[in-house]
């Protein structure tokens, strides 16, 4: 990735205001080494703007209290100017993260640095009851809690990503409309069960902490994260930050009304932006376009349907092409106006479309800069996600280990 465009400061690990001037460097220092990792001394003096006496004491101090480790000399310096490398130490901590899919619970560890060493995987019915749901999913943490810490360092919190409306604060799930769940309090159901800081959040809300903190918009401040598949999710990281919202619905994108005179949504509105740009829809116009495609169609799942327009188009078939473009025509006028109420620095596409996103990246950004404002460019770019179906998984991994740093530098903001 191009560091182009990267600001060196401020950090993207939020630092409180009543931290100490030298806890707030602390932080900074680490969110760069996470960013950048591994790297030198020489180069994080140069970033942050620190003489080299401070980095070398703030990286000192780091490596005293077992969050980053030297890792041997740079082998691209020249002889005689070799620099020691700093990395994150995994060893230093562990985060479970869970994600309660439609009818799946995936559990992972992951070590200091975010690399995962553990996953397990279990379907559900998916009108189970809540309750029991949450009781199989804790005992899968509860046994990955116990291997994490045989294996690595010790849990440092325990993040679940839901498909729904989440209380971060409270823990509880407001709404979840496809597990059928309201006002779920997962604090309360884990209460005595679970011995480790708990966080719950929005499924697609963690997919953009994920690729913020270690994907594809590592080190921009302000990203959009767009998730397109059976509808549209997202999530919005402001100020290096989640933005949740007032009530836990900031990111419902899909439902902006795009077309006043437009088709009935599932959520009761009429011309929500995801009832015109969502893989069945992409299909559907193919089928229109091509209708010899139509044989044996209506049984194809969503992947099927993908795989089928994007083996058609990258065998440079017309009619794929152009289902395509009027796919990223419908997703650029949701993401343009998305950009112009929050002038993110980069736009991130996710979720199943994404597959394709060889085609619609590039149609979708040229639509994009057709869009100026009083003539003047906005900053984002639009890139694809980099961890695909994991995105939440690396996202809850992000939270845990940016509240553990946080606590351990010293800041008094949650
Ligand atoms: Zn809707």
């Amino acid at each position: 990735m191009s560091t182009t465009k990267l600001k060196p400061e401020p950090p993207d690990i939020p630092t409180g205001n009543h931290g100490s001037l030298r806890s707030q460097n602390l932080t900074s220092i680490l969110s760069l080494i996470y960013r950048d990792r591994p790297i030198s001394r020489v180069e994080l003096s140069r970033i942050t703007g620190l003489n080299k006496a401070t980095v070398s004491s703030l990286v000192a101090e780091l490596v005293e209290r077992g969050f980053v480790k030297f890792i041997g000399e740079n082998p691209t310096e020249r002889a005689g100017r070799r620099e020691v490398m700093i990395d994150i130490d995994p060893l230093k901590a562990s985060a479970v993260s869970v994600e309660i899919g439609i009818g799946t619970i995936t559990v992972t560890a992951s070590d200091f640095a975010g690399d995962a060493f553990l996953r397990m995987d279990a379907g559900f019915d998916p009108t189970m009851s809540a309750g029991r749901v949450i009781s199989m999913a804790s005992k899968m943490v509860s046994k990955a809690v116990l291997q994490a810490e045989t294996e690595n360092g010790r849990v440092a919190g325990i993040s679940f990503a839901v498909p729904g409306a989440v209380d971060f604060q409270t823990g509880t799930v407001l709404f979840a409309p496809n597990l059928a769940w309201r006002n779920v309090s997962i604090f309360d159901r884990l209460k005595g069960k679970i011995d480790r800081p708990v966080f719950i959040d929005n499924e697609a809300s963690l997919a953009a902490l994920g690729e913020h903190f270690f994907g594809a918009a590592k080190g921009f401040r302000d990203m959009l994260y767009i998730s397109a598949g059976v509808g549209i999710g997202g999530g919005l990281i402001i100020n290096g930050d989640i933005y949740r919202g007032s009530s836990g619905i900031a990111g419902e994108f899909g439902h902006m009304t795009v077309d006043v005179k437009g088709k009935k949504c599932t959520c009761g509105k009429t011309g929500c932006w995801e009832t015109l740009a969502n893989a069945a829809a992409l299909f559907s116009e193919y089928l229109r376009l091509a209708p010899a495609a139509r044989k044996g169609s209506a049984e194809k799942t969503i992947a099927q349907m993908l795989e089928h327009v994007g083996l058609s188009a990258r065998s440079g078939e017309k009619h794929a092409l152009q289902a395509l473009e009027s796919t990223a025509h419908s997703l650029a006028v949701g993401i343009d106006s998305l950009i112009k109420a929050f002038d993110p620095e980069r736009v991130v596409l996710g979720g199943p479309l994404s597959s394709l996103s060889e085609f619609l990246v590039p149609m979708i950004a040229h639509e994009l800069r057709q869009r100026p404002i009083f003539g003047l460019k906005h900053a984002a770019d639009i890139i694809t996600a980099s961890f695909g179906a994991d995105a939440a998984l690396k996202g809850g991994t992000a939270l845990v280990i940016r509240r553990f740093l946080r606590k351990a530098a010293g800041s008094q903001t949650s």
